[in-house]
C-alpha cells in the first residue's frame, strides 16, 4: 500500500500519487500513459484523471504496481481496478496485471482455451493475489504454466499448487532445481502442444525461451521488446546476463517464424504484420551487432 508520507514531491497536486518505493518498472506508464510519466528514476503522476475512464486506468495501474507505490488521497472502489484483470488484449489472450516485485514488475499473460484445445496457459508468473487467482479460476484455471526464464518465475510454485498445472521451463535456467514438471533441454524448438511452440533463445539468460502461440503471438520475456523512441524492436544490452553474441544468434533464429503480436515481460509491446515484424527484427539484429 502506498504511503502518503513518502509521496514524491514531483507528483502533480491532487488525488493520485506515487511514493518513493517505486522501482521504475514502467507498468503504470504503459497502462495509464495519460496519468503517469517517468521522472528520473521514478514514475510520477503528471496529470490527475479527468474522466471515469482515466480514473479506471489509474486504478488498474495501482493494482498492477509491483511495489504498491501508487496511492490515492480520496476513497475509490478498489474493484474498479481489480476486476479489470485479467485484461483482454486480443482474441483469447489476456494481460494479468498484478505484477510481482520479485520479477521487477514483469508482465504475465493468460491464454484462455477450451480443454479440448489444450486448456489455459499462464505465461510467466503474476503476483499470487487472491482476487486474480479467483478470476483465473472463473476463466477455467491454468493447465500449463510457461516460464520464459529464471527472472520472471515469481509465485510460480503457488500457482502450480493451486491449479495443479504442468510447468514448462528450460533446464539451463534452473528448471530442475525449481521442480518444474516439463523441462526443456538444448536449443531445438519444443512443441508444448499443437498451438504452442517453445523456442530456446539463449542470451539474456542461458536458458531463456520464448513462446509462440498460433504463429501470431510471441511472448518474449526479457529477450525482445519494442522501443517507441526508436520505432524498432530492441534487446537490453545492459541487462544481458549471459551472452550478447548468443542473444544475436537467437534473434536470427526468430527470423524463421511468423508473429504479429509481441508481448514482452519488460519493455513495450507492439503489433504489426508478420512481414513488418520480420523487417523490424532484421533491423534489431543489425543494431545489436553494432552495440
Ligand atoms: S508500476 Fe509502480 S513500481 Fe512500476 S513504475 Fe509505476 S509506480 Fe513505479
Amino acid at each position: 500500500m502506498a504511503n502518503v508520507a513518502l509521496r514524491l514531491p514531483e507528483n502533480v497536486a491532487g488525488d493520485f500519487f506515487v511514493d518513493s518505493k517505486c522501482i521504475d518498472c514502467d507498468a503504470c506508464r504503459q497502462i495509464a500513459p495519460e496519468i503517469f510519466a517517468e521522472d528520473d528514476e521514478y514514475s510520477i503522476v503528471y496529470q490527475q484523471p479527468q474522466s471515469a475512464q482515466e480514473t479506471k486506468r489509474a486504478l488498474m495501474a495501482l493494482v498492477a504496481c509491483p511495489t504498491g507505490s501508487i496511492g490515492t488521497v480520496e476513497h475509490h472502489d478498489a474493484h474498479i481496478g481489480i476486476d479489470a484483470y485479467p485484461s483482454l488484449i486480443a482474441e483469447n489472450v489476456y494481460f494479468c496485471g498484478f505484477t510481482a516485485e520479485s520479477s521487477f514488475g514483469a508482465w504475465s499473460y493468460l491464454i484462455v482455451r477450451p480443454e479440448k484445445d489444450g486448456g489455459n496457459v499462464l505465461i510467466d508468473s503474476p503476483r499470487f493475489a487472491t482476487q486474480l487467482v479467483k478470476k483465473i479460476q472463473d476463466l477455467g484455471g491454468v493447465r500449463t504454466m510457461f516460464l520464459t526464464h529464471r527472472d520472471d518465475v515469481a509465485d510460480h510454485d503457488r500457482f502450480a499448487k493451486r491449479f495443479r498445472c504442468q510447468r514448462v521451463m528450460h533446464n539451463d535456467d534452473g528448471a530442475t532445481r525449481l521442480g518444474i514438471e516439463n523441462v526443456i533441454r538444448g536449443e531445438a524448438p519444443f512443441a508444448v502442444d499443437n498451438e504452442l511452440l517453445a523456442i530456446p533463445v539463449p542470451g539474456h539468460t542461458r536458458g531463456h525461451t520464448v513462446l509462440l502461440y498460433k504463429n501470431k503471438f510471441l511472448f518474449t520475456g526479457d529477450h525482445l521488446a519494442w522501443s517507441p523512441n526508436r520505432n524498432s524492436l530492441i534487446a537490453f544490452r545492459s541487462a544481458c546476463w549471459y551472452s550478447w553474441e548468443a542473444q544475436i544468434r537467437s534473434m536470427e533464429k526468430l527470423l524463421n517464424y511468423d508473429f504479429e503480436w509481441l508481448r514482452p515481460g519488460h519493455g513495450r509491446t507492439h503489433r504489426d504484420t508478420a512481414e513488418n515484424m520480420r523487417g523490424h527484427l532484421r533491423g534489431c539484429i543489425g543494431w545489436m551487432k553494432r552495440r
